[in-house]
């Protein structure tokens, strides 16, 4: 497998012949027996009486791997790099029915630090530009295992929605000296009309211009562009964001079978990249966020949906629905 960068849109795309590979089925789960693999078990937290709560896992079928060159290439015009990276499977829970909605706050909160320290750790890797910590649930979603599991990624490059970001986050400062994420997160709480519930320092809301029906996000009302050093410093709060998080997607299941979500954190500032001042202001300009982005199946293969985002559910009645929701 190998990066390859589209001239275009700038953006990384990974490909290889080996990609669809079926994977074997066996019967017993690898995540319930995964404490007869220890060699796979990255990392691991335990609750109060001592046994795993939340734990990482290198991928049975990684994408990314650690060891290989990852030095950029030049082909004529195009660019290409070795696959070089981890990833991770976060098993959220050892209960096989322990999804967020079936967990206490307590196990998501573990997973929430576990995923903080991961980012933290891989961070601490200079090769690695970004950590995308996500989660695809339900079929539609091309969810992976029957396990409740969320991945993680840390790659040579940054994902083109997180580049998109970054580059307009830092356009909005550059002009304004303001977070334009605090800034919309002010509007919001002031509109009231989008959000769906606030818990301690988070906010839940309907963005204004959604991708997808009930698209959600879930921010801290205070400004930090790193949710692992949020996750790592501030414990406490780690419990509001995991009620939030349990309730949200409680919520999002009563319309939704599947969704996507994704943690939008801010790039390594270890790579050297940053150190020729690319990334200066990232700290001000840049806040971290979780994304949730339900599946409505009818409209997930039409093609316009790809290109041209299409919600035929406005945000403000979406989170009417959501908030009616009983949690
Ligand atoms: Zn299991
Ligand atoms: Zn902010
Ligand atoms: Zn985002």
């Amino acid at each position: 497998m190998e990066l390859r960068k589209d001239p275009i849109t700038r953006s990384w795309v990974i490909t290889g012949d080996d990609l669809f590979e079926a994977p074997e089925h066996s019967t017993e789960c690898l995540f319930c027996n995964s404490a007869s693999r220890p060699g796979h078990v990255v990392a691991s937290l335990s609750n109060s009486s001592g046994s795993w709560s939340a734990r990482s896992i290198v991928h049975p079928h990684p994408l990314y791997h650690i060891e290989g060159d990852p030095s950029r290439r030049g082909d004529g015009l195009y660019d290409r790099m070795g696959s070089v990276g981890a990833h991770e499977v976060i098993v959220e829970n050892p209960r096989h029915d322990g999804h967020f909605w079936n967990a206490t706050d307590k196990e998501i909160e573990l997973f929430l630090r576990l995923a903080a320290q991961r980012i933290q750790d891989l961070k601490r890797d200079c090769r690695f530009k970004y950590i995308s910590v996500f989660k695809n649930y339900g079929e539609a979603a091309g969810q992976e295992f029957a396990h409740p599991t969320s991945e993680l990624t840390a790659t040579i490059f940054v994902p083109r929605r997180v580049l998109y970001e970054l580059r307009a986050a830092r356009e909005f400062y550059e002009s304004k000296e303001r977070c334009v994420f605090c800034d919309i997160l002010s509007q919001e709480e002031r509109q009231g009309i989008r959000i769906l519930e606030s818990r301690g320092d988070y906010v839940a809301f309907c963005p204004y211009a959604p991708r997808v029906p009930y698209e959600t996000w879930i921010l801290p009302r205070g400004h930090e562009s790193s949710f692992e050093r949020a996750g790592a410093s501030r414990v406490g709060t780690l419990a509001d964001l995991a009620a939030l998080l349990r309730r949200t997607l409680l919520r999002i299941r009563t319309v939704a079978d599947a969704f996507h979500l994704v943690l939008h954190t801010s790039p390594n500032s270890q790579h050297p990249s940053a150190t020729l001042g690319y990334w200066k202001t990232l700290d001000e300009d840049y806040h971290w966020h979780i994304e949730i982005l339900p599946i409505i199946q009818a409209k997930a293969r039409s093609y316009t949906f790809k290109e041209i985002y299409y919600s035929p559910v406005t945000s403000e009645t979406a989170v009417l629905r959501l908030r009616q929701a009983s949690v």
